[in-house]
């Protein structure tokens, strides 16, 4: 038998094969969008912080994903069978194939979620919940955005797939492209020639859509946005202005204090017993060497790290406490009310990277209702101008240097008006030229008045800025003195020997 071009090439302007891709189409991107939105959903309730959800979820990832297509759409669409009143809409093909295709790729797609989120830098929920971000918020502002951007790659391959298997739909009677075409062939028997139509039609359909996603990848790829520059006063600069802080009122009780902070992880005990009392206006810096608990403790004054003892208040009132310790529990509400007291800059920077600097630094107040619209934005915009940055206000976290990223990261501390400020080692991963920068920001901040504990290597900044060092080892404080006290100590001691160490 000899192949008929004529014919074959007739059928690509055959308008029932037309109408079928077009069903194609329509079927394929509505499992899709569902299955994205459903698997979104289905892979955060696996990683919930409720268990009963984490069950539920996982079983139905289980079941889904075991079930073959082909068993799940004859059992959807004869459900009417058992349950007639769902019979008007199981026994429209199109509901029915899109049912058991949106089920199915709903839990394929919570993997690939589960991998976008998998892919979400711890540091950033840190720095969402340090802005007393709730756990809702910080998935839609700080999670979703980048997850999804991780994911997309995967969900687009995943589309493409799709679009093959509409072709099973063909077995409940859905005139799908398969379908006509099977229907052609075995009245003519010209079965290559119809199959090469068919192939055609999926082919420009996955062809079409690849192009289309894969340009919507790239619009959606914020690594490789380039943020236009600020409105700021622009003439100013990377100069670092001084910074004017409110002047606390001096409130009676202390800013914060920690009492008997007590943490282990498994066997090994890392904070021993921590007594520390931070009055308003005070600047402490704790110093020690590595491994000696510092970040421990700083992460336990604003709840990023749970303690096992002991318990913190803020200007007197309990904030956070040991689960044995009642009276530090308080509950989420006021949990998340206080922490706005708590501004937190972290080592690593931890500025979201899907949003421009400015978004950075307004992404809390504007969450917390604190500020709106134009005022939100201008006080985003003396934030930014206050650490030298206002000209880069329209940029990605990525177009900045280390020096740049980390006085974003102060003004987004800044942006909640915070009463204290908690600094984990803000200059350790920055090149050397750049810590000079950094540093000058956090000394205007102190002569601000602005209450700090400061996390530092940095042994000649912590002695000029600071009311008192703390000097901790092996999970105690050894000592809690003036800088002028450790000048006075002898050279040789210890201490003295450490601090000589990082000059
Ligand atoms: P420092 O900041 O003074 O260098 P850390 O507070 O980071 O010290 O760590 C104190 C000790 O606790 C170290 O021995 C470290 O290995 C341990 N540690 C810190 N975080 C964890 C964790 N999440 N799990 C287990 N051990 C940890
Ligand atoms: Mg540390």
């Amino acid at each position: 038998m000899i192949f008929d071009w004529r014919y074959a090439l007739s059928l690509l302007t055959f308008s029932d094969f037309w109408a079928a891709a077009w069903l194609v189409i329509k079927l394929s991107l509505a499992a899709w969008l569902i299955g994205i939105v459903a698997g979104f959903l289905i892979a955060l309730g696996k990683q919930a912080p409720w268990v009963p959800v984490r069950y539920v979820c996982r079983a139905y990832v289980w079941l889904f994903r075991s079930l073959p297509l082909l068993v799940l759409l004859i059992f959807v669409y004869n459900l009417p069978q058992m349950f007639p009143w769902t019979g008007s809409f199981f026994s429209n093909a199109f509901c029915a194939g899109l049912v058991a295709l949106a089920l199915s790729e709903t839990a394929y797609i919570a993997e690939i979620h589960r991998g976008g989120l998998a892919g979400v830098n711890r540091g950033q929920l840190e720095a969402g919940r340090a802005l007393g971000i709730g756990y809702f918020g910080l998935q839609r502002l700080v999670v979703m955005p980048q997850a999804f951007r991780i994911a997309l790659p995967a969900l687009i391959n995943e589309y493409i797939g799709i679009v093959k298997l509409t072709s099973l739909v063909s077995v409940i009677s859905l005139e799908e492209i398969l379908l006509v075409g099977e229907r052609l062939y075995t009245q003519n028997f010209k079965v290559l020639e119809t199959m090469l139509a068919v192939a055609f039609y999926y082919v420009v359909i996955v062809t079409g859509f690849g192009y289309l996603l894969t340009w919507l990848e790239k619009r959606l790829d914020f690594t490789s946005r380039s943020g236009s520059v600020g409105t700021a006063d622009t003439s100013r600069g990377d100069k670092v202005l001084p910074i004017a802080v409110a002047t606390q009122v001096r409130k009676k009780a202390p800013a914060l204090e920690a009492v008997n902070i007590q943490k282990s992880y498994g066997p090994h005990h890392v904070l021993r017993g921590i007594d520390l009392t931070v009055k308003s206006g005070e600047v402490i810096s704790i110093i020690g060497p590595s491994g000696s608990g510092k970040t421990t403790l700083i992460r336990t004054f604003n709840g990023l790290e749970t303690i096992d003892e002991g318990h913190v208040r803020l200007h007197g009132k309990p904030f956070l406490g040991s689960r044995s310790e009642s009276h530090g529990n308080r509950s989420r509400a006021n949990y998340r009310h206080a922490i706005s007291e708590l501004g937190m800059v972290f080592q690593g920077f931890n500025l979201f990277p899907h949003l421009t600097v400015l978004d950075n630094v307004t992404l809390a107040p504007g969450y917390h209702g604190k500020k709106k619209g134009a005022e939100l934005q201008s006080h985003g915009m003396t934030l930014l101008n206050k650490v030298g940055m206002g000209a880069h206000a329209g940029k990605y976290p990525h177009q900045l240097s280390g020096g740049q990223q980390q006085r974003v990261a102060i003004a987004r501390a800044l942006a909640m008006e915070p009463s204290v400020v908690l600094f984990d080692e803000p200059t350790s991963a920055l090149d050397p030229e750049l810590v000079g920068e950094v540093l000058g920001i956090i000394e205007g901040l102190a002569r601000e008045g602005m209450t700090m504990v400061i996390v530092t290597h940095e042994i000649d900044f912590a002695m000029k800025v600071s009311d008192r060092v703390v000097f901790m080892e092996g999970g105690v404080i050894v000592h809690d003195l003036t800088p002028s006290s450790y000048r006075e100590m002898s050279t040789d001691s210890r201490v003295r020997r450490f601090m000589t160490g990082y000059r």
